[in-house]
């Protein structure tokens, strides 16, 4: 805080930003036999609010890892990204972090953001694939290409990991290579418990105290996010 508070103007990308997005989930079995697809939906409403975009319930993984990919991108930028799944239970929030990670199409985005690694350099204006082989290096042209909002380079070595070791040991071949700058980003993915009301949850004992928890963290977040939302309006008194 000491820190925000000295900073007359912060550059516009440390402020807060914040987006939300709204997926619905298709019905499933269990939401019982006369259950029918909604193509509108009625909300209760007590402050007006917006999403920045919703998701229909036939959206696939692949659509909602491809509005997210950016940001996994900004964190290997070295920039402090946080990803939230918040809803009710059985609403779809490990369905969309994690998904089916055996069924390829149902990866949910923390599978489909870990699992493949490219890694470049730009010297002298060259594009430097880190990941490739020796006796390939340097004969390669890479070209930058922007295709359905994402930016990437063609030609470069992809290595599908499944293990922080495996990780670790692309960061040391490409170290070889690269120069010895480093950015440290973060990226969280954060998979809340439901956000149910404690009177509709009619939970009682451990679960009672469990769900009272749950329900203050949750009230903190909001007054987490209410604060950013007002630096992001650049009303907040610091
Ligand atoms: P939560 O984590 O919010 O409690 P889940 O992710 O476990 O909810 O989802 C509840 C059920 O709905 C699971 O069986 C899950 O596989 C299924 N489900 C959720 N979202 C989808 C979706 N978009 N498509 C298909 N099935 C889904
Ligand atoms: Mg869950």
């Amino acid at each position: 805080m000491g820190e925000l508070r000295r900073r007359k103007s912060p550059p516009k990308e440390l402020k807060g930003n914040i987006r939300v997005f709204c997926r619905v989930r298709p019905l499933l079995r269990v939401d019982g036999p006369g259950a029918e697809p909604q193509s509108q939906f009625h909300f209760c409403q007590k402050y007006p609010f917006t999403f920045d975009k919703v998701f229909a319930h036939d959206a696939s993984q692949q659509d909602i890892f491809q509005e997210i990919s950016q940001l996994v991108q900004s964190a290997l930028d070295g920039y402090k990204v946080s990803i939230f799944a918040y809803g009710q239970t059985g609403s779809g929030k490990t369905y969309t972090m994690m998904g089916r990670p055996e069924a390829p199409l149902q990866k949910g985005m923390i599978p489909r953001s870990l699992e493949q690694a490219s890694m470049l350099e730009i010297y002298n204006e060259k594009i430097q694939d880190l990941l490739a082989n020796k006796r390939n290096a340097g004969a390669k042209q890479y070209n930058i290409r922007h295709a359905e909002g994402n930016t990437y380079v063609s030609d470069l070595t992809i290595v599908d990991v499944c293990s922080i070791g495996q990780v670790s040991n692309l960061l040391q071949k490409a170290a070889h290579r690269s120069t010895e700058q480093q950015v440290q980003g973060v990226l969280n993915f954060i998979d809340l418990a439901g956000s149910e009301r404690l009177s509709r949850s009619g939970a009682t004992g451990e679960r009672l105290k469990e769900t009272q928890y749950i329900n203050k963290s949750l009230s903190s977040l909001t007054d987490v996010f209410s604060f950013e939302r007002l630096k992001d309006w650049g009303s907040y008194p610091l």
